[in-house]
């Protein structure tokens, strides 16, 4: 921070020295030495095999020329459970962000979706952003789940209704699909563009376009390669807009989780398992997860604990322990996992379907996650070490920023090689 206002302050010196000597001050723009930002960002879906199809020559190169390598997502491999791992640190099941839907038995009848900011259900594990900002450093979201949300505050429910407290990015934006890649991308460049004293050091990006194509089409159709193709365009153009800027950027570049094909052929019908007057679903899809009604519990676990084809279900404290995952109070008392490209829903589909979605184990290669880091601060020889998890990042984001990373579920000493001594 003291650096930059420094450089500020000599560009203005010499902003004055030149005007003294007559010169023109388009010299000056050339003698700020800018300090190395990070940007954080998140190709939603993005399978790292995406990279081998010949679309995408951007990120090709910061890969050859920087770091790449598989990454394993925390489980369940959705949206806001790995997005909120890799700013905390913290898996799922430590984050409170354990599914892209919830429920929570100290807020009964609420629920929790993509679009709910009340903090309550985000303020147990602290985004790096908010350190970072508590540390003084200024930092900018072009999107991110939970950078919308005024981390650490609380809704009061009472009369007047309000929140009070918490925790932004200095410059944040409310989520919206219909701004485009294109746009996003001349956001992050204009919040690079601005005077040194507000201009942000730490910096998220976020894309949908892939991991919506991969829903519609499935991973291998055409259409998600245009869109594979359009957003490597996207970063193309960022890459290019911090050379025209003389912004020397800290890449690091993840998907939240892959994307396998579904289809309508591969469903496991829930109400064909067990007795619809048993349970109540709370998510279906990749995963199912169930609350057995009340004093229906023993119908429910005869029905659903023996083996299924495609398909298993734990209570939730007996998940196996390599998913790291039951012990949260938002999940609820039974979890099934289906067997990867195989859907768990509450009845046959009614009419077929094809397409992709993700959700399953986070060992499956096709879940497999994006992990590309370009920039000054990276050592291009280091190697990470195999399926290292999403969780790993964090540390290294604490790294590159300079502030204390909260104890958390990865291991620092995971990435620890790839920042330059
Ligand atoms: P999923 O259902 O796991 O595939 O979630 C992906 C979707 O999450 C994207 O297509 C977006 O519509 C949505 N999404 C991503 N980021 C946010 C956000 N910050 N706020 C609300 N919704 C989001
Ligand atoms: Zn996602
Ligand atoms: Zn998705």
């Amino acid at each position: 921070m003291y650096l930059r206002c420094l450089f500020f302050a000599l560009s203005i010196a010499v902003l004055s020295g030149c005007a003294q000597a007559g010169q023109r001050p388009a010299a000056v723009a050339a003698i700020e030495q800018r300090q190395a930002v990070t940007i954080l960002i998140s190709i939603d879906g993005f399978r790292p095999d995406y990279l081998k199809r010949g679309v995408t020559p951007n990120l090709n190169a910061l890969a050859r020329d920087g770091i790449e390598a598989p990454m394993q997502p925390s489980f369940p491999t959705k949206t806001f459970p790995n997005h909120w791992a890799i700013v905390t640190g913290k898996r799922p099941d430590r984050s409170g962000i354990v599914a892209n839907n919830m429920e929570d038995a100290s807020r009964p009848g609420e629920k929790f979706t993509m679009a709910s900011d009340d903090p309550y259900w985000w303020n147990e594990a602290e985004p790096i952003w908010v350190t970072a900002e508590k540390a003084g450093m200024r930092t900018a979201t072009m999107f991110w789940p939970g950078s919308n949300v005024a981390w650490g505050g609380n809704v009061q429910k009472d009369w007047p209704y309000r929140l009070v407290g918490g925790t932004r990015p200095s410059d944040w934006a409310q989520f919206n699909q219909e701004i485009s890649g294109v746009q996003r991308v001349n956001g992050i460049l204009d919040l690079l563009r601005r005077p040194a004293n507000i201009r942000p050091h730490f910096l998220t990006l976020y894309f949908n376009a892939v991991d919506t194509a991969g829903h519609e089409y499935g991973p291998d159709a055409a259409e998600t390669a245009k869109a594979v193709s359009e957003v490597d365009g996207q970063i193309g153009m960022l890459v290019e807009g911090l050379n025209a800027l003389r912004q020397p950027a800290n890449l690091v570049i993840i998907s939240d989780h892959g994307m396998a094909a579904k289809s309508s052929e591969r469903v496991v019908p829930l109400d064909q398992v067990a007795n619809p007057a048993d349970y109540r679903i709370v998510e279906s899809g990749p995963y199912a997860s169930l609350t057995a009604l009340r004093g229906h519990e023993a119908a429910l676990e005869a029905s659903i604990l023996k083996p299924r084809p495609h398909m298993q279900c734990w209570r939730k404290g007996t998940i196996p322990a390599r998913f790291h995952y039951g012990t949260h109070r938002r999940i609820p008392p039974y979890f099934c996992l289906a067997e990867t490209g195989w859907l768990i829903q509450p009845s046959a589909p009614a009419k077929p379907f094809a397409g992709g979605d993700h959700g399953w184990d986070n060992r499956s290669p096709e879940m497999q996650a994006l992990f590309i880091a370009h920039g000054p601060a990276f050592d291009p020889r280091f190697r990470p070490p195999t399926d290292f998890a999403n969780v790993d990042v964090y540390p290294l984001l604490a790294r590159l920023l300079g502030v204390a990373a909260a104890a958390g579920d990865g291991d620092p000493k995971a990435l620890e090689g790839l920042v330059r001594k």
